[in-house]
């Protein structure tokens, strides 16, 4: 599409040993980090990447943003954000999660794309318009940009407290949701959807799979010690 690359993995085809099985891409999960490495060359050479050129964040729940134009210098330099910016060609932006919103955006015509890791905290605190501000200090329009939306927990499984539903629905009031058994939830996903919305977005997807339900995706939720999945986006 006009360059623009989205791709999400799945937790298949990589080395990864039981509960990481197979294709973990996080690297502070607890696994074996030279199977991480593995994984993280087999996804690339996959999506036709170098895993050179892949920007990771170390995430951390917020809204911070990082512009970037090109790979980090060394793991120690990879900063704490939730967004990552780039207006690169080539360069891939990759978010890493296990039930948490990833959130891909690009602009082909300005040619400036982003990823964003948006859980409940990350999406009250704003990182997705945050990261869409970003892009549009570099050039990109609203209206122009392209949004989709990774696996993520459903509104009909992510159970909170009341209190806590009610918070996040006076901030966001969309992600207000029910599980499928009558409790208070929360849908992530829909509050990134109206926030990308109320910005001018339009052009959005959302996948379908809920990585609670699925056993072919890590949930943290579900597992608690357990892989992570990736979003890459890149801009040819
Ligand atoms: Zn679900």
């Amino acid at each position: 599409m006009n360059g623009a690359h989205f791709a999400f993995t799945d937790r298949w085809g990589g080395v990864s040993a039981v509960p990481y099985e197979e294709l973990n891409l996080g690297g502070a999960v607890g696994d074996d980090p030279g199977a991480v490495r593995t994984n993280r060359e087999l996804a690339a050479k996959s999506l036709g990447l170098d895993a050179a050129q892949v920007v990771w964040m170390n995430q951390v729940h917020g809204a911070d943003v990082a512009v970037v134009d090109r790979p980090w210098d060394s793991a120690s330099r990879i900063p704490s954000v939730d967004a990552v910016v780039t207006a690169r060609r080539g360069l891939a932006l990759a978010v890493l999660t296990a039930d948490c919103t990833p959130v891909l955006l690009a602009d082909p015509v300005a040619k400036v794309a982003a990823a964003a890791h948006a859980g409940r905290p990350g999406m009250i605190a704003g990182v997705v318009p945050a990261a869409v501000r970003a892009m549009t200090e570099l050039g990109a329009e609203p209206s122009r940009i392209v949004a989709r939306t990774g696996p993520a927990v459903c509104g009909r499984c992510y159970e909170v407290p009341a209190a806590m539903r009610a918070e996040v629905a006076a901030v966001e009031p969309a992600a207000h949701a029910e599980t499928s058994w009558g409790t208070p939830a929360v849908d992530v996903t829909a509050g990134v959807h109206a926030q990308l919305e109320r910005l001018g977005v339009h052009d959005r997807e959302q996948s379908p799979v809920c990585t609670l339900e699925s056993g072919d995706h890590f949930s943290y939720r579900r597992d608690r010690t357990t892989g992570r999945l990736a979003g890459y986006v890149w801009l040819d």
